[in-house]
C-alpha cells in the first residue's frame, strides 16, 4: 500500500481488476516522478456504497483514501478516511461507468482536483504516510487549506480533518457540491450517457486493432467502426525513427480520446485528410460522407446555403476518432463555437502566426507578452505550440459575443501587443508584404475559420501534434513548438495533464481594451525577453 513498498507499486491495483473488461487504465509500471507538480484528485465514487476517493500524488502513483462522507472545509468535522490501494497517475481524470460485476462497479466523477503541497515542505510524504500522519495543503476547485491525515491504530482506518485556518467553512458538506470539475455532470448523468464518458478503448480492443489485419471491423466503445489500410505509412518517420501507419495513428486518436474528445464534443469538425500520407497533397473535408456509420452523430446546419456543406460531423466518442482516423484526418479542426448556438464563439483564439524570418524566440516574446496583457485584463488563458512552428494563445469566454466582436476584441489585443515589439510583427495581409515577420492573426475568430485541436496530429514526418503548455513552460529553453509526437505526448500527459483543460466551459466576459488598462509596459516587454 506504501508507494514505497518494494516491487510493482501498482500490484495491489492491478491484482483486483480485469483490464480486458474494465475502462479504467491499468497504468504504466515504473512511471517516473512527477516533477515539481504534486497533482490531487477527489473522485465521487457510487459504488455499492458511496464514498469520495481523495488520492494524491507521491512516489510515482497516486496515494488513495476512500472517505464514506467525504472531505469537508468544516474544521469541526473528522471524516473516517480508509486507505485503499495506490492508483497509477494516469487514473487522475477518470471519469465514466465501472461496469456491473467488476471490481467497484458503479459511477465515478472527478469531484475536485488540484495540486497539493505537504506542510512544512520538506516533507517526505511517503514516508509520513508510512509513519502515519500527514499535514497537507490543498489549492483545488473545491477544496482549499490546510488538511491532516493520520491514522487511527495498526488498520486501515485514518482519520481526515480540516484545520481551522482561513479556507475553513463551518458545516460544509460535500454533497452540497456535486458536480464534475472535470466535464460539469453529476454521477447521474454520467451514469445516463457513459457513450459519452470519452474512455479509452481497453487492453482487449488495442489487443483486436493490433490483430486485425490490413483491415477489417473493430470493436471499440460499444460501436463497430470499418477500418482499412492498416498496415498503409500515414507519415514518415523523423530522422532515423520508423515511419507511422495508419493502424498507430488510429491507436494514437482513440487512447489519446479522453484528452482530445473534451475539445471537439458538441462542435462541427473539419477535417484536413491525407490518405495518401502526409508526403501528398492533403484536402479539407466538411461533409458527413455518404458511406458513413449510423451511429456517427451529426449536425445539420439549418443555413446552409445551396450547394454548400449542409451537415458535418460532430466527434462525440471514442469510435468517432477510430472513423477519423481511418479516414486519414490528419487535423481536426473543432469550430470555436458550438451546435446550440454556432453564431457566438466560446473560445477567443490568438493566433502567432511566425514569417520566414521570424525565429521561434520571437514567436515566444509573443506569446509572453499576450501573458502579461491577459494577466492586466484578469483573464485565464493558455499558450498552445502547434506541432509546426507557431504558438496560439486560446481564452475560453462566454458564448454571448458574435464573431465580430470577438475577432475585434482579439484585434485589439493583438494592437496592444504588437506595438510593444514592432519590430517583430506585421499587420500586413498578404504574405509577401510581410517582410518575413510574425502576424498575429485575429482574423482566425469567424465562422469559417479554424484551428487545429489540441492533441491534434500535424502532417509532418514523425506526427508532431499540438500541445497545450502552462505559461512558465514557456521559459524553458528546450521547447520547440514540434516537441512532442503522437509517440510521445501520452508520457506528457501522464506526468503534467492538460493544462488547458480546467479553463473548457470557462464563461469569461471579454473586457474593454483600453490603451490606459492594457498597456504593456517596456518593463513588462523587457522581462518578456
Ligand atoms: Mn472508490
Amino acid at each position: 500500500m506504501s508507494p514505497r513498498a518494494g516491487g510493482d507499486r501498482l500490484a495491489s491495483y492491478r491484482s483486483k481488476r480485469d483490464f480486458d473488461a474494465t475502462r479504467e487504465p491499468r497504468g504504466s509500471s515504473g512511471t517516473p516522478e512527477g516533477g515539481a507538480g504534486r497533482r490531487f484528485v477527489v473522485q465521487r465514487h457510487r459504488a455499492s456504497r458511496l464514498h469520495y476517493d481523495l488520492r494524491l500524488e507521491m512516489g510515482g502513483v497516486l496515494a488513495s483514501w476512500a472517505v464514506p462522507k467525504g472531505p469537508t472545509l468544516d474544521p469541526d468535522a473528522r471524516r473516517l478516511a480508509v486507505h485503499v490501494e495506490d492508483h497509477p497517475l494516469e487514473y487522475f481524470d477518470f471519469e465514466g461507468v465501472i461496469d456491473p460485476g467488476l471490481y467497484g462497479a458503479g459511477d465515478v466523477i472527478v469531484w475536485d482536483w488540484g495540486t497539493w503541497r505537504p506542510h512544512p515542505p520538506d516533507t517526505d510524504p511517503v514516508d509520513a504516510v508510512d509513519n502515519g500522519e500527514l499535514h497537507f495543503d490543498l489549492d483545488g476547485v473545491k477544496l482549499q487549506g490546510r488538511f491532516v491525515l493520520h491514522r487511527r491504530g495498526e488498520g486501515d482506518q485514518w482519520i481526515l480533518v480540516h484545520k481551522h485556518d482561513g479556507a475553513a467553512v463551518a458545516g460544509w458538506d460535500a454533497e452540497e457540491h456535486p458536480t464534475s470539475v472535470r466535464s460539469g455532470r453529476t454521477n447521474d448523468e454520467v451514469a445516463a450517457n457513459p457513450q459519452e464518458s470519452w474512455l479509452p478503448p481497453t487492453e482487449a480492443e488495442l489487443g483486436a486493432l493490433d490483430e486485425l489485419g490490413n483491415g477489417g471491423t473493430w470493436r471499440v466503445g460499444g460501436d463497430a467502426v470499418r477500418l482499412s489500410n492498416l498496415d498503409k505509412v500515414l507519415f514518415p518517420g523523423r530522422g532515423d525513427d520508423e515511419p507511422i501507419t495508419k493502424r498507430a495513428f488510429v491507436r494514437y486518436l482513440t487512447t489519446v480520446g479522453p484528452h482530445l474528445l473534451p475539445y471537439l464534443s458538441g462542435r462541427p469538425v473539419n477535417r484536413h485528410r491525407f490518405p495518401d500520407g502526409v508526403a501528398e497533397a492533403g484536402f479539407w473535408a466538411k461533409a458527413v460522407p455518404a458511406s458513413a456509420p449510423a451511429w456517427l452523430t451529426r449536425w445539420h446546419d439549418p443555413d446552409a446555403k445551396a450547394g454548400r456543406t449542409s451537415d458535418y460531423i460532430v466527434a462525440d466518442r471514442i469510435a468517432t476518432l477510430a472513423y477519423l482516423a481511418n479516414e486519414a484526418a490528419v487535423e481536426l479542426h473543432p469550430w470555436t463555437a458550438r451546435i446550440e448556438d454556432v453564431t457566438r464563439p466560446t473560445w477567443a483564439l490568438c493566433d502567432i502566426d511566425p514569417g520566414e524570418s521570424s525565429s521561434f524566440d520571437d514567436v515566444l516574446v509573443l506569446a509572453r507578452l499576450h501573458r502579461v496583457a491577459l494577466e492586466r485584463l484578469g483573464l485565464e488563458a493558455r499558450p498552445k505550440v502547434t506541432g509546426k512552428r507557431g504558438v496560439q494563445i486560446w481564452i475560453p469566454i462566454a458564448p454571448r459575443y458574435d464573431f465580430d466582436e470577438t475577432r475585434a476584441w482579439v484585434q485589439a489585443l493583438s494592437r496592444a501587443v504588437g506595438a510593444v515589439v514592432p519590430e517583430l510583427v506585421s499587420w500586413a495581409w498578404r504574405v509577401d508584404e510581410r517582410g518575413g515577420l510574425a502576424r498575429l492573426d485575429y482574423t482566425q475568430n469567424s465562422s469559417s475559420h479554424t484551428l487545429v485541436a489540441p492533441f491534434s496530429a500535424r502532417p509532418a514526418p514523425g506526427a508532431p501534434v499540438s500541445v497545450p503548455l502552462e505559461w512558465d513552460e514557456l521559459d524553458d529553453p528546450g521547447l520547440r513548438p514540434d516537441t512532442w509526437t503522437i509517440r510521445t505526448v501520452a508520457d506528457r500527459l501522464a506526468r503534467i495533464g492538460d493544462p488547458l483543460r480546467p479553463l473548457i466551459g470557462l464563461a469569461q466576459e471579454l473586457p474593454p481594451i483600453a490603451p490606459a488598462r492594457t498597456r504593456v509596459t517596456t518593463a513588462a516587454a523587457t522581462v518578456a525577453r
